[in-house]
C-alpha cells in the first residue's frame, strides 16, 4: 500500500480557517490491469506530465482463472515501463470471487481498491490523491447508468477523506492505444478474459471471447499470437 511519499509539500489554509497541505506535483494512481486501456493512460502520465505516479493492480479472482497470468503480465509492464522511463510506487491487492456465480463487473471491484489505495494514501501523507485514472477506449461503450455507481464506491472508500478527481485521457481506439505504445509493450500485455489453462498450467488465449475478439487485427498487426505463458 502506498506509504509516504516525498512530494514536497506547502501548509495552505483555506477562507474558513481550515488548514491543509498542497503536494507541490499532482499525484496520479492508475490502476493498471494487464490491458492495453489502463497501460495506455500509464505510459501518457509517465511521459507527457511530471505527475507523482501510483500504479495498482487488483488480483480479480473470479471463475474465469485470469488472474495469474494477469499479475505475471502487469509486474513485467511495471517493471518495463520504470526501467524505461520513470520511478512510480507499485502496488497490488487481491479480491476474491471465486465460486460466485455472478462476480460483477471488474470496474467495480477497481473502483473498490482504489478507494482503499488512496484512503490509505491520505492516512500516510495527510493530504489527497490527485487523479484516478482507469483504461477506456471506444470500443468498450459504458454499461448505462454505472458510471455514478463506480464514482460512488471510490467516495465511499475514501470517506471522510476527500476522493481523487477522475481523470481520462483522449478516448482513443484499441488500435490507437497499441500504436501509440512501443510494440515490446503490446506484446506484454494480456487482455483474454477466459484463458485456457492446460494441465501443465500454460495459459494460452481463448480466441474466442470479446476482448480476443477486440484485439484479433492488433495481435495480426504485432504478431503476438499465439502466446502461451507458464503457469506463475
Ligand atoms: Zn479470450
Amino acid at each position: 500500500m502506498p506509504e509516504k511519499v516525498e512530494t514536497g509539500v506547502t501548509i495552505r489554509q483555506k477562507k474558513g480557517g481550515k488548514i491543509f497541505l498542497k503536494p507541490a506535483r499532482p499525484v496520479s494512481l492508475v490502476m493498471l490491469s494487464s490491458g492495453l486501456d489502463s497501460l495506455y493512460a500509464l505510459v501518457k502520465l509517465l511521459t507527457e506530465t511530471d505527475d507523482v505516479v501510483l500504479v495498482h493492480h487488483v488480483h480479480i479472482i473470479n471463475n474465469e482463472n485470469r488472474h495469474e497470468i494477469e499479475a505475471k503480465r502487469t509486474r513485467q509492464l511495471a517493471d518495463w515501463c520504470r526501467a524505461k522511463y520513470r520511478d512510480f510506487r507499485y502496488s497490488e491487492s487481491t479480491i476474491n470471487h471465486k465460486g460466485f456465480k455472478g462476480f460483477g463487473f471488474d470496474i467495480m471491484s477497481v473502483a473498490f481498491e482504489a478507494g482503499m489505495v488512496c484512503r490509505s494514501f491520505y492516512e500516510a501523507n495527510d493530504y489527497p490523491v490527485s487523479k484516478l485514472l482507469t483504461g477506456w477506449c471506444t470500443e468498450e461503450e459504458s454499461y448505462p447508468g454505472r458510471s455514478p455507481h463506480v464514482k460512488a464506491v471510490v467516495v465511499a472508500n475514501c470517506f471522510p477523506y476527500e476522493p481523487p478527481k477522475f481523470f481520462f485521457f483522449d478516448r482513443v481506439t484499441k488500435m490507437e492505444e497499441a500504436r501509440y505504445l512501443p510494440p515490446a509493450l503490446v506484446r506484454m500485455s494480456w487482455t483474454c478474459r477466459r484463458p485456457v489453462i492446460s494441465e501443465g498450467g500454460e495459459a494460452e488465449e481463448c480466441g474466442k471471447c470479446p476482448s480476443c475478439e477486440v484485439m484479433e487485427p492488433i495481435h495480426l498487426m504485432f504478431r503476438t499470437k499465439p502466446i502461451i505463458e507458464k503457469r506463475l
